[in-house]
C-alpha cells in the first residue's frame, strides 16, 4: 500500500480530466490521473469522433484519447491504474482510496468521472452498438443522412434527439413505451408539429434486428411489441438512437457533494465549483445538458484554473501564517 501526493489529484481518464491534467502540469501541479475502470472513458467505444475540433477528417475516438494521454504525460501528468472506491473531502489535502489499497492525497481535488448512457438491454443492441445504434444522436447523427432513424425514450432527451434527427433525416420515428411523453411540453408541442417525426406509442423494442457481420448490412430494423395488446410488428431502420437517461458516475459523492435529482454534481452556474473549497467537477459528471468531448474537455480546462488559483490562495496563506510564527518567534 502506497500513498501518492500531489497538489491535483484528478479521477478519471475521459476528456475532462486529460484536458485538467494537461493545464494542471503545465501548472507545475504535478497531477496524478486515476484512470478507472474506462481509460480513457466514453471515446474508447466509439469509432468516428467528426465534431471534436482540429480534425478535417473524422479521427477514431480511441485514437484521439490516447493522443491526449500523451500530451497530459508528455508535460508530467503522472497515470494511475486504480479506481477510487472511498473518498475523504474534509481537506485540504483531499483523501481518495484505491481499490489496489493505495492511497491518493492532492491538494485539490478535480473529479471527471463521466456518465455512462443507459441502454435497453435488449437482444441485439450490442451486436449493433456503432453499426445503427447509438445512444448520442449529435456525435452519429450524421452518420444516418437520408436514411430512416428511430429514437426510444419519451423524456427531453429522446424528444430533443429526435428533433435533431431531422437535420439529416426525413423520417424520423419516437418509440415510447407508454402512451404520454414526460418530456417538457414546448418540445412535445415541436414533436408534434414536425412534418417528419412519427410517434409509436405504447411499444416496446423486444429485439434490434439487421446484419452485423463486417461488410453486413447492419441494422435493418427493430421487432417491436406493443405493450397494452402484446401484439408484434417490426418497424423498419438504418439508425436507433437509445435515448431513456444517463447515469452520472457520482456513487461515490453521495452524502459528500450536492447531487441533483438525476444524480449530477451541482456546481456553481458557469464554473466547474462544488460547494466545498478545492474539489471541482468535469465533464459529464456536471453536464446532463450537453455531454460532448469538447465541452468535457472545457470544463477540465476551467477546473484547472481554478484549481490553479486555490492552490496559490493555499500557498500564500501558509506563507503569511509562517511569517506570523517567525516574528512570533
Ligand atoms: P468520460 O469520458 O465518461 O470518462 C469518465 C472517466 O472516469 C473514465 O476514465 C472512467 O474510468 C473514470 N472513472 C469513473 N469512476 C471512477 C472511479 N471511481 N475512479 C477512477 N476513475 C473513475 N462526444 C463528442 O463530442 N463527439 C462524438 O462523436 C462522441 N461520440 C460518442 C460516442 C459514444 C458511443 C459515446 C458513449 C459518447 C460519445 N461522445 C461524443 C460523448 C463523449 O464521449 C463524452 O461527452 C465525453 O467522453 C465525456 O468526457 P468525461 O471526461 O466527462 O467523461
Ligand atoms: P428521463 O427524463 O429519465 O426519461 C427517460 C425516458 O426513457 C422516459 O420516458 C422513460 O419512460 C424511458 N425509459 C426509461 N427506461 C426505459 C426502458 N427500459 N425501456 C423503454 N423506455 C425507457 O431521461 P432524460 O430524457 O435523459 O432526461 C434526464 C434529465 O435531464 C431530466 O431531468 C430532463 O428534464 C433533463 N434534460 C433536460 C433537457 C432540457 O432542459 N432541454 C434536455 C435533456 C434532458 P417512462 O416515461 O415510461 O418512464
Amino acid at each position: 500500500m502506497a500513498t501518492h501526493t500531489t497538489r491535483m489529484l484528478i479521477i478519471g481518464s475521459g476528456p475532462a480530466g486529460l484536458t485538467a491534467a494537461i493545464y494542471g502540469a503545465r501548472a507545475g501541479l504535478n497531477p496524478i490521473v486515476v484512470q478507472g475502470l474506462q481509460p480513457g472513458g466514453q471515446l474508447t467505444i466509439t469509432t468516428d469522433v467528426e465534431n471534436y475540433p482540429g480534425f478535417r477528417e473524422a479521427v477514431q475516438g480511441p485514437w484521439l484519447v490516447q493522443e491526449m494521454q500523451a500530451q497530459a504525460e508528455h508535460v508530467g501528468t503522472r497515470m494511475m491504474w486504480d479506481t477510487i472506491v472511498d473518498i475523504d473531502l474534509s481537506g485540504p489535502p483531499f483523501r481518495a482510496i484505491g481499490d489496489s489499497g493505495d492511497v491518493y492525497e492532492g491538494d485539490t481535488l478535480v473529479i471527471c468521472t463521466g456518465a455512462q448512457a443507459k441502454w435497453l438491454g435488449t437482444k441485439g443492441e450490442q451486436e449493433f452498438s456503432g453499426k445503427g445504434v447509438s445512444a448520442c444522436a449529435t456525435c452519429d447523427g450524421f452518420f444516418y443522412r437520408g436514411k430512416k432513424v428511430v429514437v426510444i425514450g419519451g423524456g427531453n432527451t429522446a424528444v430533443e434527439e429526435a428533433l435533431y434527427l431531422t437535420n439529416h433525416s426525413q423520417d424520423v420515428t419516437l418509440i415510447h413505451r407508454r402512451d404520454s411523453l414526460r418530456a417538457e411540453k414546448i418540445l412535445q408541442d415541436r414533436l408534434f408539429a414536425h412534418p417528419n417525426i412519427k410517434v409509436l406509442w405504447n411499444k416496446e423494442v423486444a429485439e434490434f434486428i439487421g446484419d452485423g457481420a463486417i461488410g453486413g448490412a447492419g441494422l435493418t430494423g427493430l421487432a417491436l411489441v406493443d405493450t397494452v395488446t402484446g401484439e408484434a410488428s417490426v418497424e423498419p431502420a438504418q439508425g436507433a438512437f437509445v435515448a431513456i437517461g444517463h447515469a452520472p458516475a457520482t456513487e461515490l459523492f453521495k452524502g459528500k457533494l450536492e447531487l441533483d435529482e438525476s444524480g449530477y454534481i451541482v456546481v456553481q452556474p458557469g464554473t466547474p465549483k462544488t460547494a466545498i473549497p478545492g474539489v471541482f467537477a468535469a465533464g459529464d459528471v456536471m453536464d446532463h445538458t450537453y455531454r460532448q468531448a469538447v465541452t468535457a474537455a472545457g470544463t477540465g480546462c476551467m477546473a484547472a484554473l481554478d484549481a490553479e488559483r486555490f492552490v496559490g490562495a493555499l500557498d500564500f496563506a501558509a506563507q503569511a501564517a509562517a511569517n506570523v510564527a517567525g516574528a512570533d518567534a
